[in-house]
Order: structure tokens, then sequence, then C-alpha cells
């Protein structure tokens, strides 16, 4: 059960919880493997960080025994964080041919692109990564080329399934591979690690085609223009609203960037091969209303997105209003709630139908394995051990119940568990440190670091600020200035009392305190928070700036 003993052991660094970004790891002996690596969003509880990567502190103090990093596929949960952590890592990255496409795109923008080294492995490919033996399983998932992996190792196998649902008409790229699935479970699987998002709905998948079809009817009825959101990278989605456009003799406008950016790596990759070229949203205002459907980024919600800017009619170039439609395609990820509701009440006000699927339409079906979909991995693996992932604890515990009607022991794990598989008892053995990382600007800083703290409290104390000029011996000269945004107007009364009173207290600090820098600063603090006084019932940041002229 140590690194000496070649043992094998499971580790998520994150994925668990209500924002899943992945990064597991696999140890095979003291060599690791990362499998995804993604970032997540931290909704309304931390306003100051908006995007989140998991802290791989622990990987990157064992970063010479990281043999590499597998992305099971291009959902951002799972590759999104790379370019912001591959420096921290430092290994080669294996992916399919369209989650290396959309990878690269990332890399480039962080100028990566010339370091970091991707290995391309066509689906279902097998390959090596140190001393773990690695097969891609082609899965059905709402992106394309999602794969589930098998793990071969002397100590035995594991299926990792990543993102995944079982869809007999996909209708772009393949359906899940059961046949070589069974044929894994043949061989003998110590663990299967698999997705539990969906584990809660019953019954079997929803299919694209009925999507396909749904979306074909509700469009032939719609008069005006039509706007349909849905998540960028579900580019069977996006060719399903297409060829639904198609149907109804619209032709297709691609609104946001992410969308035009998918669209160039979907292509690039041979997908969206039967689909007419998109047209971009300057050519929209020249078609008739009843000739067009436009397909907008912004499902969830998010403010820059274009669908939120049309909705307050502060889009540059499209408007939307009385007479016309916007489908969600979509369904609304725990959190964004508020966001979305928002933007559908704004298009209401305007006039404009809000269609979602909660109406009855069937226009929307998930990519992630529903109850019954469980079911059926767990008699096609048949493993001995199950680790339910990717959810939070209810999902985590519904999950186990359903390998327990098959007879399987499920083992459940927080993030930063180390569960030993193999040799002995299969348990959690250790912890490793985990934690979260914001990504602000180009720097990741640490959510209960100095920087967000001092952040957060600003955020709702704000801070105040007191600069003066002292001569060489520690004399003021002239009148402080205090300065208090998000706390105080410049010319309030409350703000000349602080300046008035901190003036005064700063004249009485005793002689020997003025000759050191230091001291000086924080006697001059005491000062400062004594002035602004109780009166604001704040306690904001404080801080001084002493100049020696
Ligand atoms: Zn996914």
């Amino acid at each position: 059960m140590t690194e000496k003993d070649g043992g094998l052991a499971f580790l998520p660094l994150g994925g668990t919880g209500e924002i899943g970004m992945n990064l597991n790891l696999y140890r095979l002996g003291d060599t690791w493997l990362a499998v995804d690596c993604g970032i997540g969003f931290s909704g309304n509880d931390t306003p100051e960080a908006e995007i989140l990567v998991p802290d791989p502190v622990y990987i990157m103090e064992r970063r010479e025994k990281l043999a590499g990093l597998v992305i099971t596929h291009a959902h951002e949960d799972h590759i999104g964080a790379v370019a912001h952590l591959w420096t921290r890592l430092g290994c080669p990255v294996y992916a399919t041919p369209f989650a290396a496409t959309v990878l690269r795109r990332k890399l480039g923008e962080a100028r990566l692109d010339q370091q970091v080294k991707i290995h391309v492995i066509p689906c279902g490919g097998r390959f090596n990564v140190g001393p773990f033996d690695i097969e891609f399983i082609p899965v059905t998932h709402s992106v394309p080329e999602a794969q589930a992996m098998a793990i071969r190792t002397p100590q035995g196998v594991v299926v990792h399934t990543g993102d995944w649902k079982i869809d007999p008409t996909p209708l772009v790229g393949p359906p899940t591979d059961i046949e070589r699935l069974k044929q894994i479970g043949d061989e003998g699987v110590l663990a299967l690690v698999c997705d539990s998002t969906n584990v809660m709905t019953p019954g079997s998948s929803r299919s694209e085609a009925e999507v396909r079809q749904g979306l074909t009817e509700l469009m032939g009825t719609l008069k005006g223009r039509i706007a349909v959101t849905c998540f960028a990278s579900n580019v069977a989605r996006v060719e399903t609203i297409a060829m639904a456009a198609q149907a109804a003799g619209r032709v297709v406008v691609l609104v946001g960037r992410s969308l035009r950016n998918l669209d160039v790596a979907a292509r690039e990759c041979g997908y969206l091969s039967g689909v007419l070229p998109f047209l971009s949203e300057y050519e929209a205002n020249d078609l008739d209303d009843d000739r067009v459907v436009m397909i907008i980024t912004g499902s969830q919600g998010e403010p820059r997105s274009a669908l939120s800017r049309i909705s307050a009619d502060t889009h540059q170039t499209i408007a939307l209003g009385e007479g016309d439609t916007v489908i969600y395609s979509s369904r609304m990820i725990p959190g964004n709630e508020r966001a979305i509701m928002q933007v559908q009440d704004n298009l209401t006000r305007r006039g404009v139908r809000v269609i979602t699927d909660k109406e009855g339409y069937m226009i929307h079906c998930s990519g992630h394995a529903t109850a019954d979909d469980v079911r059926t991995m767990y008699d096609l693996i048949r493993p001995q051990y199950s680790v339910p992932t990717h959810g939070e604890w209810r999902h985590l515990t519904a999950h186990a119940a359903l390998a327990q009607e098959k007879g399987i022991a499920s083992i459940l794990l927080e993030d930063g568990d180390i569960l030993n598989l193999a040799p002995g008892a299969v348990q959690v053995v250790d912890t490793a440190p985990t934690g979260r990382l914001a990504v602000d600007g180009n720097r990741l800083l640490a959510m209960d670091g100095d920087v967000l703290s001092a952040r957060r409290k600003m955020l709702f104390n704000g801070i105040i600020i007191a600069s003066f000029a002292v001569d060489d011996e520690g004399y003021v000269i002239g009148e402080p200035k205090i300065s208090a945004p998000g706390l105080l107007e410049q010319d309030e009364p409350e703000s000349n009392r602080v300046q008035e009173e901190f003036s005064n207290a700063i004249d009485e600090i005793p002689d020997e305190l003025r000759m050191d820098d230091g001291s000086f600063r924080e006697a001059a603090k005491t000062a400062l928070r004594r002035a602004l006084g109780r009166k604001l019932q704040k306690r904001p940041l404080v801080d001084v700036h002493v100049l020696r002229v």
C-alpha cells in the first residue's frame, strides 16, 4: 500500500461537489497518470473569483513522476484548466483529434502551444503512458469524441468512464461501444470509476434523434425570427438545429465567439460536413425574419454572452422583439437559475416568446447517463468495486445504491482521498491536500490566500487609505489625504469629519514612533481606524502611505 510495493491507487483532486472541475490521478508504484484537467464556475458564492481550477499542489510536488495527462473529452470541466495548470504539471497530453484541436486553440491563447506536447490518439485507440496501458472506448456524450478508458496495469484493470450516456442514435459520432465494454468486462475489471451526474434520473436516456424531430416540428410552426441557444461544444445539437432550420426553409446564423470557434474546430475535424456554412451575425439583418434561425451563446445566463446582451437590447448587431422566439435547447446548470431567469424575463418584456423544455417540447436531452444507463454499464463491466464520481454526495449515494442492486460494493470518495486499489484491501489509505485556485487575469490565486481575502473584505466593508507627507524629523507637512472608494463619497460630511479627526490624531503620535517608517505607519493606521469610529458599523481594510520628503 505504499509507493514502493508497485501498488495501484486512485486519487480525485477535483470533481466531487457542486462545482465539478475534474482532475483525477492514478498511481502505479511511484508513477502517476492524470486524467482530465478542468475549470469550474463559482456561481454566486464567490463573486471575487469567477473561474476556478483545482489546486494541483500535491501532484506538482511529484511532477517528475507524472507520466502524462489524458483528456477524455473537450468539455470545459475536463479540458479548461490545462492552459492554466500546465506549467505546474509539465507533462505530455493525450487527446482525441477534436479535443486536441480545441486544446491547441486554448494553449495558443496562453502562448503555450510551442511547449506542450500533445499526442493525438484516435477514438478507440490504445496507447501507453509510462507503465499504464490505456485503451479509449468511444462513448456518447454532448460533445464529439468522448472516450471512456480501460487502464490496464499488472495490478488489475480499471475502467474510467468519463462523462457518457447510452444513445443508439447520437447522430454525430458513433454510439457508446457496448460490445467493446462487454469484452473488457469479460477480461475481469477490478474497479469501475463512473459518472454520477444523472444517476437520480430514472429510466433510459433520451436520444438526440428525438430532439432533432422535436425541434424540426416546433420550428415548422413558428413565424418571425427564431433564436436557439445551446452549448457551443454540443456539435450534434448545433447540427440538429441547422437541420431543423433547413427543413423549415431557414438559413442559420451563428452569434457569439465560442460558437464560431467551435464551428471552426468541428469542421476541421470533419464534423458538420452535411451542413451549409453558417452566416455571420452581420448578414442576419439582410434576411427576412421568417427565413432565419440564429444559434446563440448564453444558455446559462452568462452576463457577457450574446443572448444576455440581446435580452438587454445592448447587442451591437442583433435585436429581438415582438413576434420572435427564443428556444432553450439546454438545461439549467444548478447555480445559474437566477441569471437565466433574468435573461428570460428581459426577453419576455420585449415581447419575445421564450420556449424551454419545461413546456413539453422535446428540444433537449442530457449527455449524462441515467439510472438505467448506469445499470447497463454495471452489467457490461461487472467490476469488483464501484467508485462513483462526479456529483454531490446525494448523487454518489444514489449511484452506490444502483451498484448494490448488482451486488457490487461502492467506495465513496471526497476530493483528496487516496484509494488503494491493489494489492491488499480496497480502502482509503491517506489524504492529499486539495483546494481551489481562482483565475485572476493571468494569475492563479488561492481562494483562502491573502489577496482574495483582502478583496472579499473590500467587497463587503470597503477600503480606506490615508496618505500624508512628513519631513525628515517626522512632522506632517500639509493636510493628509483620505480616500475610501466603496465606503465614502469624496466630499460627504462624514468624509470631512474622518479627515479632520485623522489629522488631529496623527499630530498626537509620540515622537519616538515618528523616526521609524514601520512604527509610524502602524500608529497612523490605528489613528485612522479610531478616526473612522463606529458610526458606519463597518470594519474596512485600512492602509496608510507615509511619504518622507
Ligand atoms: Zn462532459
